[in-house]
């Protein structure tokens, strides 16, 4: 199942996408999103009789973390070697708060404290429960589903700074969405899911999600061992290599296989 967040023009509200994806993530013309009551993290799937074509509506981003997106670097060999580092022994954590979070189609303002915007596709993985210290052969019970994001990256900061937090915080470097696929589970990544980055349609990465050096059970496990996760945090899981920047007016796009695509562009605010 496919959720979304979406508004007509009034209040947002979440619902249910239907339709056909083609191998490029897109819908095909006759989708529609049926409305859900409230907030199915909250409330579960309480369909209203309430259906709009997909062409009608303005997605949002499917997921409002209450309290933050957990960002993992380096979780792919060939991206750490790009960026000239060792594999990292455990997965390497850090935190994008949640105010950077935007929806497809919004925009990503370029700062002008940076001169080398990167973009970095990535499996976003959707927590549905109050949880901790869960152990790998559960992590399937605490995950909600799984979007797509882009952890968008300020590398001259995060090289000046020594530390991430400016170079992946600022408002709009976590774009994530289309919507929540719910369907899918762990060794659906194990196996290998195509990650590809599109820059003004010419694809920059293209990597697959059966590279990862620490699987998204993993993850779980350990970033659940130092915080508590909440219904709605999000867990970004690491970028494949083909990272570079971008400039003002570019489009982008994140695809994965089976869940979607996930397109924004650069503007100056
Ligand atoms: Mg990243």
């Amino acid at each position: 199942m496919r959720i979304a967040r979406f508004t007509t023009g009034e209040e947002p509200s979440f619902g249910v996408v239907t339709g056909e994806l083609d191998e490029h993530g897109q819908l095909d013309e006759d989708a529609t999103v049926v409305a859900l009551a409230g907030d199915p993290l909250y409330v579960g799937i309480k369909l209203l009789d309430q259906e709009h074509r997909l062409a009608d509506v303005r997605l949002l981003a499917p997921v409002l973390p209450r309290s933050k997106v957990v960002g993992i670097g380096r979780n792919y060999a060939a991206h750490a070697a790009e960026l000239g580092h060792d594999l990292p022994s455990s997965p390497l954590m850090f935190l994008k708060p949640n105010t950077s979070v935007v929806g497809p189609g919004d925009p990503v303002f370029y700062p002008p404290q940076t001169e080398d915007l990167h973009y970095e596709g990535e499996l976003a993985v959707v927590i549905g429960r109050i949880c901790r210290d869960v152990p790998p052969e559960q992590a399937t019970d605490v995950i909600f589903g799984y979007t797509i994001g882009n952890d968008v990256t300020a590398r001259d900061l995060q090289k000046s700074d020594g530390q991430f937090t400016r170079a992946k915080g600022f408002d709009s470097f976590c774009p994530l969405g289309p919507w929540i696929e719910t369907d899918l589970d762990p060794a659906d990544f194990g196996e290998g899911r195509r990650v590809q980055t599109f820059l003004n349609g010419d694809v920059v990465q293209d990597g697959s999600t059966a590279d990862m050096i620490f699987d998204v059970p993993t993850l779980v496990a350990h970033v659940s061992s130092v915080m508590t996760l909440l219904p709605g945090d999000v867990i970004l899981t690491g970028t494949p290599e083909g990272v570079g920047p971008m400039q003002v007016g570019d489009e982008v796009e994140v695809s994965i296989a089976g869940l979607g695509s996930l397109t924004n562009r650069i503007a100056t605010r």
